[in-house]
């Protein structure tokens, strides 16, 4: 179907499932945890609801808002972060999903801010350097969304490391964005780890610049699904 309703039911399925994705990958705890997606032709995202247990979350309770962050279709509140994912919508129109987590490692990285050094070559892959920190911000207005997109925009890595809160995640789908959430923890952990035990050595910029670019150009075989 290539009507807006053939698309926004497309994305409230994906949608649906990605949060699955998050519970597979062990990045949620109770209802913490949002994935978005924007619908292709419409101004329009689709996120999760407020509140509702994950294994309750189903294509058909998925909340439709506007890219204000104003609900158009749902029974149910908006997540509690919609006002920063339809903040990264309005201001990056390449991208097309977000997601936040309060996974573990991440957010020990981020309670201290301090960027991930780039330090294994799985991140050079994946973030292109360094995972940034964004700025502390408080619930509820624009200044989440503000600072992770003052903090992306322009920046290879699709993560960023909000202050004392958590990852936010964008990709040019919904999939890429859970992606990214997933190895942002993972490489959260390694480093951490590594870091118990020693100094880490960063990888050298020129090395992170080839990583990266047969990454993203080669082995993504361009326009399939990593
Ligand atoms: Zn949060």
């Amino acid at each position: 179907m290539t009507t807006v309703a053939g698309a926004l039911q497309d994305v409230r399925v994906e949608v649906a499932r990605l949060h699955g994705e998050l519970v597979r990958y062990g990045l949620v705890v109770w209802t913490a945890g949002n994935v978005s997606a924007r619908v292709p032709g419409a101004d329009l995202m689709v996120i999760k609801p407020s509140g509702v247990s994950y294994d309750d979350l189903r294509p058909d309770n998925m909340i439709v808002c506007d890219l204000d962050g104003e609900v158009v279709e749902g029974e149910h509140s908006p997540s509690s972060d919609t006002a920063a994912h339809a903040y990264v919508y309005r201001h990056l129109p390449e991208v097309g999903g977000v997601a936040h987590t309060h996974s573990t490692y991440a957010v020990a990285w981020a309670a201290r801010a301090v960027p991930v050094p780039c330090v294994l070559t799985a991140m050079a892959d994946e973030f292109g350097g360094e995972i940034p920190v964004g700025p502390f911000a408080l619930i509820g207005s624009d200044d989440i969304g503000r600072g992770v997109v003052a903090t992306l925009r322009g920046h290879r890595s699709p993560a960023v490391l909000m202050a004392q809160h958590g990852p936010f995640t964008i990709g040019r789908t919904a999939r890429d964005a859970v992606k990214a959430a997933a190895m942002c923890e993972d490489v959260c952990r390694s480093v951490h780890i590594a870091q118990q035990l020693g100094q880490t050595e960063p990888i050298a910029p020129d090395d992170v610049d080839r990583l990266y670019a047969r990454y993203q150009g080669v082995y993504g075989q361009r326009g399939a699904q990593r």
